[in-house]
């Protein structure tokens, strides 16, 4: 039978890289412009070009040239350009699992507009790929993935290993999920640039396509031939009708074809072999060498990470919820703006964006986005939260007193010690000429107060010595209002604040005002920290013992640091000959408690550390010369500095382990600080938290793998157990951790490097993160593993804030306690909740973390609930008790009866 070869026209368009965005997209518009020609010309060939599956392209084409908008229109719709089904080439691990979700939703939804999107889960150079990507492309209509990494392919004929999970004999094979959901994988086994620059020449065609077809050859199970003609940033190979002519001439047992993956997958599935191997969950290069995996991404340049963190968790677990409990409470769903929010924030999630392997412009660019979402949301969940108080009724706060509403908008019931600053009174510029009103606030007597609740019951609590301010307010329908406003900070422990809703206290004049202080610990000799659940003692070098108080199991001497050279570069970690690691052990520390009261003990340990000030100076020479990180012989130089690590922990009522804040003044170049945790756990595998998964990996790497590194990539948490205890460490934005040999859990909190590291020399001095750094994590010990204990819930709720406002006095349609989403959902993990884009659904995820089946029991008064997928259609699968499957993403709408 004859063979085909379907060449694919693309360039991999990395938006930002080497070069900051608009030099790239000054590239990228010529590209354009010689495609729009190319498919004008009169009695050309040239049929077919794929826009390397995101959209966001087409945004930065029609912001230079608008005027050709009908014409790209046109060729999508003749389907000669194919667009999507992506937002951006994201990082599938640094980013979210709802991040994740939405780059699909999004960029299928930007496809709508053009009638026609590429069905094809395109992951060209993604760095690994999460083990849930085939259910949520099947969930998405979507039944066949390319991409270019993390699968080994062994070549025809030869037989698939021992290990088969990660091998495949063919490019083409079965790629499944944990819930069983499966897609047809295409690998890139010779990269996305086998068909690159194709000869149109006779001579120059027969060299090139005696090699290509072979290699081709060599991994596909059927006759049909993929060649990606295209690479990084390539410009349009305008011969290729000549190209295939000559090809055609030269090789007539094969047919040449100007391809789309469309065309290609039709006939690839026409013909595929009736077993194919089948490859298990996430794709990470584990049949490797490990010296080309770009897992050190995740610890390049923490600081986006920590942006990262901070922005999409303001999205996606506070403005998003947020807004859809206003939304029922009976405001307006703003659902463009916070897709524009969306979209602004998945601009820093490409690959070589979030991955922090670019140069320093492009990351400079990045951090300035990422205050732009930050200012966007802040403000959304201001106004959103002052919106949903306003609809409570707080008339019947009692005389002389404070309402203050603490919404809970997370699927998670809270119980959390909350801070706000409090207005006691406030004077208008209206009311008292502006220059009179400090004094008249600070000279009046201000009352002692006490913390009720709606049922009247006091409530511990802290409040702090007034200062007067100024503020101000921008009301809707007047000129802004200037005040001062004689304030304090509030501390209470808020009890039971329903998930999906909200609770209302009262700060009350009292005679005898209740507040709380605990003992004055600043005296005691040991250092020791307590709540209800854990027990911490310090040693004098600053790493601490943790007594776990249900099971009374202990473990020692966690919280050391270790710094270690770094001679690698913005991919990847080497670690600097011949010297050892340098740790705090055994170095005394200094202690001092910050607060200590019955809600809260705050305690700073200070510890010193002198270390290389940076690599040696054959490091620059390596670098100039080009040498292969893995080959580098590079140490440390002679000269010391010494960095001064500040750890602020903080143990509050309610908190299921202590919470760390590291501050450091990085003075040093070209090395790697980690956290380390020696639970003693005797484990072959361990658990990390992943994109909708709780994935298990193994402790120790498969046998090629040569790096003596073996680093992996976090969402939120990675835990160790065995059959009776464990140790899980959350983590905000610190996404790369390992498992030593011993059961030790090291957490990278700073990497310090100075060059990009693929393909030449690219200087990036600013990876080497000088200056203020800061890192944050909480350690949980619990019974058995994360899973079975649902400590993930505890991982999951770390650095998701809720929200507390001060509304004003007056009657409301709402109660002054109340749920709007009534949820039966344990043992399931909550993901989001939002209104859908196309109607007035209220759309709420969670993710079966488990291998059994869960049920799932949800209701909103007045609302019918459907099982829906994550593109939020309506279904007639309506249920009183749903069951969430294996593994399984479950998304319910909810859409008003009647
Ligand atoms: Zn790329």
């Amino acid at each position: 039978m004859k063979k085909t070869a379907h060449i694919i026209s693309h360039s991999h368009w990395d938006r930002e890289w080497y070069l900051p965005f608009e030099k790239h997209r000054y590239y990228f518009i010529k590209l354009m412009n010689n495609l729009i020609d190319q498919f004008k010309k009169e009695g050309n060939a040239f049929e077919s070009f794929h826009l390397d599956g995101q959209t966001v392209l087409l945004e930065d084409y029609f912001a230079v040239h608008p005027e050709n908008r009908e014409i790209i229109k046109q060729l999508i719709e003749e389907k000669k350009l194919h667009i999507g089904p992506w937002y951006v080439l994201q990082d599938a691990f640094l980013t979210s699992s709802e991040a994740n979700i939405r780059n699909l939703q999004i960029g299928l939804n930007d496809t709508k507009a053009y009638g026609h999107a590429a069905k094809i889960g395109y992951f060209p150079d993604t760095f690994g790929i999460y083990g849930q990507a085939p259910q949520i492309l099947r969930q998405a209509g979507i039944d066949t993935a390319a991409f270019g990494r993390g699968v080994k392919p062994t070549g025809f004929n030869n037989t698939v290993s021992d290990s088969p999970n990660f091998e495949s004999p063919y490019s083409e094979m079965i790629w499944q999920s944990p819930d069983g959901s499966s897609v047809l994988g295409i690998l890139f086994a010779n990269w996305y640039s086998n068909g690159n620059e194709i000869p149109a020449d006779k001579k120059e065609a027969n060299v090139f396509w005696d090699k290509k077809l072979q290699d081709a050859e060599k991994y596909a199970s059927t006759n049909q031939l993929l060649f990606m003609n295209g690479c990084d940033h390539q410009p349009l190979q305008k011969t290729i009708p000549q190209a295939i002519e000559t090809a055609a001439a030269l090789y007539p047992d094969y047919t040449f074809k100007h391809s789309s993956f469309d065309q290609y997958t039709e006939a690839l599935k026409e013909s595929l072999p009736e077993k194919l191997q089948v490859i298990e969950g996430e794709l990470r290069n584990q049949r490797t060498d490990g010296w080309s995996t770009l897992v050190n991404t995740a610890s390049s340049r923490i600081y986006l990470k920590q942006w990262n963190n901070y922005c999409q968790t303001l999205l996606e677990k506070v403005a998003e919820p947020l807004a859809t409990i206003n939304f029922l409470a009976g405001g307006t769903y703003p659902r463009e703006y916070l897709r524009f929010m969306w979209k602004s924030l998945m601009k820093n999630h490409p690959h070589d964006s979030i991955c922090g392997c670019s140069v320093d412009e492009v990351h400079r660019e990045m951090v300035t986005r990422f205050e732009t979402v930050s200012q966007m949301g802040e403000v959304f969940v201001r106004e959103n939260a002052a919106e949903l108080a306003e609809r409570i009724d707080t008339s019947e706060t009692p005389e002389g007193g404070i309402p203050l509403v603490v919404i809970n908008q997370t699927g998670w019931k809270k119980n959390d010690v909350i801070t706000k600053v409090v207005d006691l009174e406030k004077v208008y510029f209206s009311q008292m000429h502006f220059e009179d009103i400090p004094f008249y606030l600070q000279d009046k007597e201000t009352p002692g107060y006490k913390l009720i609740n709606d049922q009247g019951e006091t409530i511990e609590c802290q409040l702090g010595d007034p200062v007067v301010e100024f503020g101000y307010e921008l009301p809707d329908d007047k000129f802004r209002q200037p005040f001062f406003a004689k304030r304090a900070k509030l501390s209470f422990f808020a009890d039971g604040i329903p998930s999906f809703g909200y609770k209302t206290f009262y700060l009350v004049p009292a005679e005898t005002p209740e507040q709380f202080t605990g003992p004055d610990k600043m005296e005691e000799k040991s250092i020791e920290m307590e709540n209800e659940y854990v027990h911490l003692h310090f040693h004098e070098d600053g790493s601490f013992d943790l007594i776990h108080k249900e099971t009374g199991e202990s473990f020692q001497r966690l919280g050391i640091y270790e710094d270690t050279g770094d001679v690698g570069n913005e991919y990847m970690y080497k670690e600097a000959k011949g010297h050892g690691a340098i740790t705090t052990n055994g170095k005394t520390a200094e202690f001092k408690f910050l607060e200590t009261t019955n809600l809260r003990t705050v305690l700073e340990v200070t510890q010193t550390l002198s270390i290389p000030a940076s690599a040696d100076d054959r490091l620059a020479t390596e670098r100039n010369q080009l040498i292969w990180h893995k080959d580098r012989v590079a140490g440390r130089s002679s000269e010391k500095t010494t960095i001064t690590l500040r750890t602020v922990v903080t143990l509050a009522k309610g908190m299921k382990g202590p919470a760390f804040r590291l501050t450091i003044d990085n003075q040093a170049r070209d090395h790697r600080l980690r956290v380390l945790f020696p639970t003693g756990l005797k484990a072959d595998t361990h658990r990390a938290d992943s994109i909708f998964e709780i994935v298990t990996r193994p402790n120790m790497p498969e046998e090629e793998w040569e790096n003596p590194s073996f680093c992996h990539h976090q969402q939120r948490f990675c835990s160790l157990a065995d059959d009776h205890i464990g140790l899980t460490v959350a983590t905000d934005g610190l996404q790369e951790y390992e498992i030593l040999a011993d059961g030790t859990i090291a957490v990278t909190v700073l990497r310090s490097t100075a060059e990009l590291g693929d393909w030449g020399n690219f200087p990036t001095p600013e990876a080497q993160c000088l200056g203020i750094q800061t890192a944050e994590w909480q350690v949980l010990p619990h019974e058995k593993d994360v899973i079975q204990s649902q400590a993930y819930v505890d991982a999951y709720e770390y650095k998701v804030p809720i929200v507390a406002v001060q509304p004003s006095i007056h009657k409301g349609l709402w109660p002054t306690t109340h749920q709007f989403v009534e949820s039966e959902a344990n043992g399931l993990a909550w993901s989001s909740m939002k209104v859908a884009e196309e109607q007035d659904d209220v759309m709420i995820r969670w993710f079966n973390p488990t291998p059994e089946k869960m049920s799932l029991k949800v209701s909103i008064k007045d609302y019918q609930s459907y099982k829906s997928t994550i593109l939020e259609e309506r279904t007639n699968q309506t249920e009183e008790q749903y069951k969430a499957g294996k593994s399984e993403i479950i998304t319910l709408g909810f859409y008003q009866k009647g």
